[in-house]
């Protein structure tokens, strides 16, 4: 159970300043889509929320602790990537388990929660095989289910579905937030698809060059674009 804080995020790398300044606030369980063109910076904001690059100025809170006052160990977050590099020598049992045998859990432990994880994702035939013997669905699923064993307080998807063709994509998104119903995670997903975040946000932001122009609801977006942009990349006939 998590709700995530942005406040006046800002992020430079070296002089370039590529996030201006960005503020939400994302309650406990909501799903928030990051859209917007390649290059805006939304994988940055999404590192910067797993503590994975460090906020040049503002603050990210999860739950009432700042995000880089949390050791990397400790940090109640999963990360779910687009190039989800399963290990090729391991059976889908022994990635999905990996994460917790490194942090020391006992085999018992590891499997009961690699069980639980394989019967949500319906990987429970699978969980034997290598990855080159899955789909490519079926591969991203066991990405997921390494990140659910977990159980994370937060998820970070980074345009999870863009190596899938367009038909799994669309039955992915289906799963995810299927998923995301069952589990109620607080969840920050983010793509370049306008129609990826139509269908599964509960809340856009919608980002251009470092900014926010908007954050809603699609259908608030949709119908009530603040700016013109936002208008044009989501499509309304305004
Ligand atoms: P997006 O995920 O929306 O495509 P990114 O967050 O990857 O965008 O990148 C945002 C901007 O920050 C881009 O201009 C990119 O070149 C720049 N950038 C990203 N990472 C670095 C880095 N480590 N060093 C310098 N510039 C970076
Ligand atoms: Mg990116």
């Amino acid at each position: 159970m998590a709700t995530v804080d942005l406040d006046s995020v800002k992020k430079r790398f070296g002089t370039t300043e590529v996030l201006h300044g960005i503020t939400t606030s994302i309650e406990d369980g909501e799903f928030i889509v990051i859209v917007g063109p390649s290059g805006c910076g939304k994988s940055t904001l999404l590192r910067m929320v797993a503590g994975l690059e460090s906020v040049s100025s503002g603050e990210i809170r999860i739950g009432d602790k700042r995000v880089n006052e949390v050791e990397p160990m400790d940090r109640d977050i999963a990360m779910v990537f687009q190039n989800y590099a399963l290990y090729p020598h391991m059976s889908v049992r022994q990635n999905m388990g990996y994460g917790l045998k490194i942090a020391g859990l006992s085999k018992e432990k590891i499997e009961s929660k690699v069980q639980e994880a394989a019967k949500l994702l319906q990987l429970g035939e699978y969980l034997d095989r290598r990855p080159k013997q899955l789909s490519g669905g079926q591969r991203q699923r066991v990405a997921m289910g390494r990140a659910i064993v977990r159980q994370p307080s937060v998820f970070l998807f980074d345009e999870p579905l863009s190596n899938l063709d367009a038909k799994l994509r669309v039955q992915m998104r289906v799963e995810i937030k299927e998923l995301q119903y069952k589990l109620g995670i607080t969840s920050l997903y983010v793509t370049h698809d306008q129609v990826e975040a139509m269908t599964m946000a509960d809340r856009m932001i919608v980002m251009n060059a470092g900014v926010a122009e908007q954050i809603g609801s699609p259908l608030d977006v949709y119908e009530k674009p603040d700016t013109l942009f936002a208008a044009q990349f989501i499509g309304s006939p305004s």
